[in-house]
This record gives C-alpha cells, sequence and structure tokens, in this order.
C-alpha cells in the first residue's frame, strides 16, 4: 500500500530535517564513543523508523519498498550507523517473520520490532560457512517439543544489544536448501550468548560479535512458520530486500560525499583560485555525479518492480554491486578532492571512506552479486 504523496513528502521532510539537525552534529560523538545516545534512539522510534515498512496493522508505517528507498536516501545523508540500528528492525532484522512466519509469531514479535523496543538481528553467517551460506553448521535437533541449537554465528549485526534472533540452523545433514530452517531465538534463553563487540575498521556504533550456542533449548514453536526446511529460502529472499535497502543507502551516502567534496573544492584555493575550477577536480565531480544519478535511477526503478510483485533477485544484485562499488569511488575521490585534509578524521570524508568498505563485504559480497547476476542473466537467456 502506498502513502499519498501529502504524507510521503512530510515524513521525508521530518526524516531530512532530524538528519540535519539531530544525526550530523551528532557524528563526531559516535565516532569517539561509538554509542549512540539514547535520546537520539528514542526520536528514532518517534519517528517510526523501526518499523518504516512492517506494516500497519503491526504498528509500522507500512511503506512500500519505493517509499523504503526514498526515505533511505535521506537517512544515508549521516553516519551509517544510525542506520544500522533501525534498519536491521525493518530489514534483515524482521523480514523473515514477515515473509514466512506464523499469525502467531508476527503477532508476539512484530509490534515491538516496529516500535524498536525490541531490536532485531539476522543470523546465517559461521566462522566457516559466509559467501557459501549453504555449508552452514549450527545444529537444531529435535528432542520432544523443543529444538536443541548448537554452533557458532559470526559477524552478527546489533547482537549485543538485539533481543531477538533469526537464526538459520541445519535440521538435515544434506547439502541442500532444504536442510535449513529458520529459528526465532529471544536473548536470555539458556544457552545463547554473545561474544564481545567486534573491533571493525569503521562504522563506529554499528555493533556485531559472535553469537554462540550451546545446548539452547527452544520450543518447537520458535520455527519459522512452523516448518522445517524453509530457512534457506527464506534467508535469501530477505536478502533480496536487504540488498535493495543498502544500495539506497549508497546512494544517500555518495550524496552526502559528493555535496562534502564540491563544497570544499569551493572554498580551497590553489595557484590563486578555488580547486573546482580545475578540470582535472571537475572531471571527479562529474564521474561520482554521473555514477550517482546511475545507481539512484536503477535503485527507484527495482524498487518499483519490486512493489509491482515482479521477481528482483537479479536487478537487487545488481544495484548492490553497482551501488556499493559507487559509493567505494566516490568515497575515494571525495577524500582525494580533500588532498591532505581527506585523510584526517576531522573531515566526515576520512569516516565514510572506512564506513562504505562494509557495503561490498556484507548482505553478499561484490562476487557473489557478479555470480547471481550471471546465473540469473544466462537463466534468462538459454
Ligand atoms: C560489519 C559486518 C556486519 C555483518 N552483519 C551480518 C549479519 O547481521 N548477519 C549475518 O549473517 N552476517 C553478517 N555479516 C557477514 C557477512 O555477510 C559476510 O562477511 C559475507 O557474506 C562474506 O563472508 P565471509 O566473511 O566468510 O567471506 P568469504 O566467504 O570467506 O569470502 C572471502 C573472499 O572470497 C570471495 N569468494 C567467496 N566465494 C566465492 C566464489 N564462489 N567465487 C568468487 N569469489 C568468492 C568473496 O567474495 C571474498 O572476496 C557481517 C559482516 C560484517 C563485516
Amino acid at each position: 500500500m502506498a502513502l499519498d504523496t501529502e504524507t510521503l513528502n512530510l515524513l521525508l521532510d521530518a526524516v531530512r530535517r532530524f538528519v540535519h539537525e539531530r544525526l550530523i552534529p551528532a557524528e563526531d560523538a559516535l565516532a569517539a564513543s561509538g554509542e549512540i545516545p539514547p535520546d537520539i534512539v528514542n526520536e528514532m522510534r518517534e519517528l517510526g523508523l523501526f518499523g518504516l515498512s512492517i506494516a500497519p496493522e503491526y504498528g509500522g508505517l507500512g511503506l512500500n519498498m519505493e517509499e523504503e528507498v526514498r526515505v533511505v536516501f535521506e537517512l544515508g545523508q549521516t553516519s551509517p550507523a544510525f542506520r544500522s540500528l533501525a534498519g536491521t528492525n525493518i530489514g534483515i532484522g524482521s523480514q523473515a517473520i514477515v515473509l514466512a512466519g506464523t499469525d502467531e509469531q508476527r503477532q508476539r514479535y512484530l509490534p515491538r520490532l516496529a516500535s524498536g523496543e525490541l531490536i532485531g538481528s539476522f543470523a546465517l553467517t559461521e566462522p566457516d560457512a559466509g559467501s557459501d551460506a549453504m555449508s552452514l553448521r549450527v545444529s537444531a535437533e529435535r528432542d520432544g517439543d523443543h529444538y536443541v541449537l548448537n554452533g557458532t554465528k559470526r559477524f552478527i549485526t546489533n547482537a549485543p544489544i538485539a533481543g531477538l534472533f533469526s537464526v538459520m540452523a541445519r535440521t538435515a545433514p544434506e547439502r541442500k536448501a532444504g536442510s535449513i530452517s529458520c529459528f526465532l531465538v529471544e536473548a536470555g534463553t539458556p544457552g545463547l550468548s554473545i561474544g564481545k563487540p567486534d573491533k571493525k575498521m569503521g562504522q563506529a556504533g554499528a555493533l556485531t560479535s559472535d553469537v554462540v550456542f550451546d545446548n539452547c533449548r527452544v520450543p518447537a514453536s520458535a520455527l519459522l512458520g512452523g516448518e522445517e526446511g524453509n530457512g534457506f529460502r527464506t534467508a535469501m529472499r530477505v536478502l533480496d530486500k536487504g540488498r535493495l535497502h543498502i544500495s539506497a543507502l549508497c546512494v544517500g551516502i555518495a550524496d552526502r560525499l559528493l555535496r562534502d567534496a564540491v563544497k570544499y573544492a569551493t572554498e580551497r584555493k590553489q595557484f590563486g583560485q578555488p580547486i573546482s575550477e580545475f578540470q582535472l577536480i571537475q572531471a571527479m565531480i562529474a564521474d561520482s555525479q554521473a555514477e550517482l544519478y546511475a545507481a539512484r535511477c536503477m535503485v527507484l526503478d527495482a524498487a518499483r518492480m519490486r512493489d509491482r510483485g515482479e521477481n528482483t533477485t537479479l536487478q537487487a544484485a545488481c544495484c548492490k554491486l553497482f551501488a556499493t562499488e559507487m559509493v567505494g569511488r566516490v568515497a575515494d575521490r571525495a577524500v582525494q578532492i580533500h588532498g591532505g585534509a581527506g585523510y584526517m578524521s576531522e573531515y566526515a570524508v576520512e569516516r565514510f571512506y572506512r564506513d562504505v568498505r562494509l557495503f561490498r563485504i556484507f548482505e553478499g559480497t561484490s562476487q557473489i552479486q557478479q555470480l547471481v547476476i550471471a546465473r540469473e542473466t544466462i537463466k534468462a537467456n538459454s
């Protein structure tokens, strides 16, 4: 269901104001402390950011994909750690339940995820199963009315603060999608422990850690959709949407970086004139603008396809590949335009340069996107 234009514009204005008046001024403090202040988290809740695309019947705003990516273009104007907190709840932290949960699971969890009272987390990756997610080893064995989970998940976003984990686990030994199931595991369940927050290259304030299951018993009602064997397929569908969301974030960040670069180039003088008047600087600005525009169009087109109910596996992978690589190039040029200042932490471009490196790695590396794109393209043409 789409919002009417006026309501959407009001929402976009409110998010834009919040980003510029509250989040951008808090970027340096976030980078230094690695913590999002509680008053900002509360304001994010009040704005509805934790439930943007969750259906209104569960307390969310019910945005369609095009509306969601437009909001994310705005959220991309600031440090991605702010988006990571709320974005996980509308993305990989809730989508398994939205797509494949039972009515009871939806009623139980979606309202609290939409309000931000509960932080969601998506646990697929393991120490020996990253790109090759189908080889995951965390096991779930049936024991009467329960399942018993064992094994370790790695690099799990929001794990240190999450209240609910969507956990992909093996319920059968064969290497096939149907051997993997998804379990909804609540924080505090005996046998579930969370590792220390990982020390990362960037995105201070977005926490990741190991999630360890040691004979962790969950009731059979924790099995997503009440059926074994749907976990892998559900995870891939969750990632289809997640890839569009991350691509939109890259568009927003590239826009911010380009603006910072242009501002610096018009203020900085060398050889008696603003460096923005040198054609070699202009070439970097032009390349960034052209690529940013292309990524924005791709993301909007794929979002509209998804809203029409079309399969967007190919388009989501194209967007993820192009937009994440694009923002890396835009960040690199932004640093270059800043010269030595771009290497100094007092300029935001230095921080964003490190922050955006992640996007080519998580939710499927660039190489995995290339494999998906090639597979879908060959399938469609043979
Ligand atoms: C900050 C952060 C947050 C994360 N959050 C989450 C989360 O919330 N939930 C979650 O489940 N996971 C999460 N991840 C994990 C992330 O999705 C994985 O790191 C990613 O999928 C890559 O897996 P890997 O690290 O094991 O690398 P590997 O799979 O070991 O890949 C290493 C290299 O080999 C390449 N490669 C692998 N297979 C192929 C192939 N077939 N062909 C060509 N090249 C290949 C890869 O592209 C990469 O360049 C997060 C990771 C990070 C760093």
